[in-house]
């Protein structure tokens, strides 16, 4: 299997898939971090209101806090689902729970899955256009039935 299950995944690209995934968490804890101090200062706003015993406007009074939080929320959820795409993996459409990227159905609330090209189906399109050495003919046909076989199960 080595030869074919190393398509399209070569060394660089691993290694630029790590980097990429620590990238992303790093942002994530950034914004984690910004959103920490948005609450304080939130809470200190509030407090200073209460002491002039001022009644406060989300709106008016919190409309800039609030659309920065929005933005850094957005941002991490981005950089999840980049990871876990990275990882071959997505969130159930249903109950958002982790599961793999190529799943039919969620093994956690049995939703039927919106068919996307799955990872496998793109090593296949590799693989039909692939260079096979040819001592290695016999192996890659068997390996593109299997990848054939799957894409079929999932349509
Ligand atoms: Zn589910």
């Amino acid at each position: 299997m080595g030869f074919f299950s190393d398509l399209g995944k070569k060394t660089s690209e691993t290694t630029g898939k790590i980097a990429r995934e620590t990238k992303l968490k790093m942002k994530i804890n950034e914004n984690k971090g910004k959103i920490e101090d948005i609450y304080e200062e939130i809470g200190k706003k509030v407090y200073e209101k209460h002491i002039r015993e001022e009644n406060i406007d989300i709106k008016t009074d919190l409309a800039e806090e609030c659309s920065k939080l929005d933005a850094l929320s957005k941002e991490i959820e981005d950089a999840r689902l980049e990871i876990l795409k990275l990882n071959q993996k997505k969130l159930c459409s249903k109950c958002s729970a982790e599961i793999e990227a190529g799943a039919v159905f969620c093994p956690k609330c049995g939703e039927k899955q919106t068919a996307e090209p799955t990872i496998k189906e793109e090593a296949l399109e590799k693989l039909e256009n692939a260079e096979i050495p040819p001592e290695k003919k016999e192996e890659a046909e068997a390996v593109k039935e299997d990848l054939k076989e799957e894409k079929q199960e999932n349509e």
